[in-house]
């Protein structure tokens, strides 16, 4: 029974790929066997373009309701957790590494892949984020949230580059505001596992700082990527104390929950 559906979705993929010449309309919706709506997509989203080429792969599932996302995990811009004699290594003196050994492409790696919705589930309910990737950047590096193992980022703070990561045995990971990638403003940052893009602390296209956020930090508005709108997260523009963090202001990039899932 659920091959038929499956069946009956690719269909209509093939039916509005023929359409698309006669309409902008890239999405569509079958009911699916558990009668919730899985809006079916036809191409990537436009901010995939955004992503580091290098490090990142993005497919469209056959049945354009899942995004296969695969990286490498290593960033395109400088870090003090790049090996000494890398071309991106630069040296951050208030920086104090997890450890001393540990580098970008050390120990056991960082390449990984996830499969997301291509369509976020804006159901309304909410799931709370986990240690571990939550997320990937345009660079190509993981998105963690505001913990570090069991407790938060205070004590780690001062292993946090410019770009407010560091690396333990484990990938190389954002817990604040990426400087590389969005410095105050409104760039793409990455997406969420939940399928929902991350921006900068700023709104598109008033450059300021939106008022209506949920808790996630999301609401649904125009992006640089799609001016209809759609929900989406931001960087809430709030100060994380973080004493031992060695650079000015740590912001965190993103605590939860994931609203999309
Ligand atoms: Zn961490
Ligand atoms: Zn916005």
């Amino acid at each position: 029974m659920k091959n038929i559906f499956k069946l009956l979705g690719l269909m209509i993929v093939v039916f509005s790929i023929n359409m698309a010449c006669s309409s902008d309309d890239s999405t569509t919706s079958t009911d699916d066997i558990d009668g919730s709506d899985d809006e079916v997509v036809t191409e990537l989203h436009a901010a995939f373009a955004e992503f580091n080429t290098d490090a990142v792969t993005v497919m469209l599932s056959d049945d354009g309701t899942e995004i296969y996302i695969e990286t490498t995990g290593f960033p395109n811009h400088t870090s003090i957790y790049w090996e000494t004699d890398h071309a991106l290594y630069i040296d951050e003196p208030t920086v104090t590494k997890t450890t001393q050994d540990t580098y970008i492409g050390g120990g056991t790696g960082e390449a990984s892949s996830f499969t997301v919705d291509a369509t976020p589930n804006l159901t309304g309910s909410t799931v709370a984020t986990q240690l571990n990737t939550i997320g990937i950047a345009v660079s190509g590096a993981a998105i963690f949230n505001d913990q570090e193992g069991a407790g938060d980022l205070d004590q780690a703070a001062g292993s946090l580059d410019y770009n407010g990561a560091h690396k333990g045995p484990g990938v190389y990971h954002y817990h604040l505001e990426p400087r590389s990638i969005s410095n105050d403003d409104d760039k793409l940052v990455g997406i969420l596992l939940d399928g929902v893009f991350i921006y900068g602390r700023r709104d598109y296209p008033s450059n300021d700082y939106p008022t209506d956020l949920d808790a996630s930090g999301g609401h649904f508005g125009p992006t640089p990527h799609n001016p209809d709108g759609e929900y989406h997260y931001h960087i809430i523009n709030e100060e994380y104390n973080a004493p031992l963090y060695g650079y000015d202001e740590a912001i965190v990039l993103f605590a939860g929950p994931f609203q999309g899932y």
